[in-house]
């Protein structure tokens, strides 16, 4: 009877159908490199301590990027550099689970190199692998920070040289000094001995994790052939003649007998306790329900534009905060040059009754525009049946769309004429902005006055100003 001997560890899907080429059996990888190693030494291990469950894998941007596509575990993508970071979030949401940080040398070393130390010395639960091969292999072998001295790559043609670049990072080391890792160890894939080290070490690190004894993390240097420019056993010889010279292998951390295991506490926030933190109780209130005059002005999407100085941005948080104060959500991104005036600015505002899930305002439902300059640019953009209001003491040429509604006035020339003071034209605006739609209740405006106008005599002219606008509508 035929015995089956080898087969893909079950941490592994059996069909990798999450990839889109036909191949749904072997990785998307180079021959001869080394993650397919490093992924099968960790599917091994997820398998063999049955966690497969319970893990969740952050991919990083890298080669790696498309682990989801082969481990049968919770996946999460993660910006560049960011896999600690969001490793961190999952692990405290969910301290149940097996989080791994799986990152390359561009992605953990450069662009993160912030988010590793950080996550390092909070000493958070997770494990990371480091898969160390001195290069930037997906975006065609760049320099990366663990290149080494005298290393050529197409943005080191002349070989690396420490007077310009430095020299290579030694993560391992670097997180080894600080206090709250329980262990850090150097592998590598150059030969079988160095592999089966390689396969304690990452079995190690997982184990921490299971005991929830706090950080760990694994350097394996690992072969790319494609970046080095070399065969697949030549990578090997690379590894021995060149990497491990300058990174040496062992351990460079390890108290995991001296750490006790961690509690593993899910925290739970008392609600009414944030409520008062925050001082969201202001919201629970009666200010007159609004009752907007279309149904799109009901949970409103908002771009705010001018030139900066002209208070696009305050604009922007009074809408916002005043939504709040009437129990809604909003959210507030403001956007503007490096000039302090002068230079252009908008800001998004999104109003919902419920959770927000994208702040970003690519296709306005309301339109406010300052200049010239911003209701060319984002006329385009404003949802059919929108609202534009243009300020005419700016924007000469009107707006040529048929299917939105507009509304022009010379706001800072009223400003200016009638309340004195063009430093309101924005809450002149916000006046004519609540008469016209009734979106938001005037008094719940004069509230957010209170938390980000500190001058008293302030307040004064833009209440006056508020109730010029609505004015303006009728
Ligand atoms: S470029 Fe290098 S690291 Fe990337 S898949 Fe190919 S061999 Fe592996």
């Amino acid at each position: 009877m035929m015995q089956k001997v080898y087969r893909k560890p079950k941490g592994f899907y059996d069909d990798f159908f999450r990839n889109p080429s036909p191949d749904k059996k072997t990785t998307h990888y180079c021959p001869g490199c080394g993650h397919g190693i490093v992924h099968k030494y960790i599917a091994e291990a997820i398998e063999d301590f049955n966690i497969g469950e319970k893990t969740v894998w952050v991919s990083p941007v890298g080669c790696s990027v498309f682990g989801y596509y082969y481990f049968d575990c919770g996946h999460q993508q993660a910006a560049h550099g960011r896999a600690p970071a969001v490793a961190t979030g999952i692990k405290r949401s969910k301290p149940e689970s097996i989080v791994i940080s799986y990152q390359g040398d561009g992605d953990l070393a450069a662009i993160g190199g912030n988010e590793i130390l950080h996550a390092a010395n909070r000493g958070e639960s997770i494990t990371v692998f480091f898969v160390n091969n001195s290069i930037y292999g997906m975006t065609g072998g760049q320099m990366a920070p663990t290149t080494l001295i005298g290393q050529k790559t197409t943005t080191s043609p002349y070989g690396r040289n420490a007077f310009n670049e430095g020299h290579p990072l030694k993560m391992s080391e670097i997180l080894s000094q600080l206090e709250s890792p329980v262990y850090v160890e150097r592998v590598s894939l150059h030969d079988t001995a160095h592999r089966n080290k390689a396969r304690q070490a990452i079995r190690k690190a997982l184990q921490i994790q299971i005991e929830n004894k706090g950080f760990s993390f694994v350097e394996i240097l690992s072969m790319c052939p494609s970046g080095w420019k070399v065969s697949p056993v030549d990578a090997l010889k690379w590894i021995k003649e060149n990497q491990l010279p300058y990174f040496p292998v062992g351990v460079y951390k390890d108290v995991y007998s001296e750490r006790k295991t961690k509690e593993i506490t899910k925290r739970v926030w008392d609600k009414e306790k944030i409520v008062q933190a925050l001082d969201l109780d202001r919201r629970i209130e009666s200010y007159p329900r609004s009752k907007p005059k279309k149904e799109i002005f009901e949970e409103p999407k908002v771009k705010i534009a001018g030139f900066g100085g002209q208070g696009i941005l305050m604009l922007g948080l009074l809408l916002a905060e005043s939504a709040m104060l009437t129990g809604k959500e909003a959210t507030w991104i403001p956007s503007y040059g490096p000039e302090m005036r002068g230079g252009t600015a908008n800001c998004h505002v999104v109003i919902k009754n419920g959770k927000i899930s994208n702040p970003s305002v690519d296709k306005p439902d309301i339109l406010i525009a300052m200049n010239q300059p911003s209701l060319e640019r984002f006329e385009k953009e404003v949802s059919d049946q929108g609202l534009i209001i243009i300020d005419t003491t700016l924007v000469k040429k009107g707006v040529s769309r048929k299917d939105v509604q507009v509304f022009a006035q010379p706001f800072a020339d009223i400003a200016d004429k009638e309340l004195k003071n063009t430093k309101v034209t924005n809450t002149l605006i916000l006046g004519a902005l609540i008469g016209l739609t009734g979106m938001i209740d005037k008094k719940a405006i004069f509230d957010a006055f209170k938390k980000h106008i500190t001058r008293e005599n302030l307040i004064e002219v833009n209440k006056k100003a508020i109730d010029k606008g609505i004015s303006l509508v009728k």
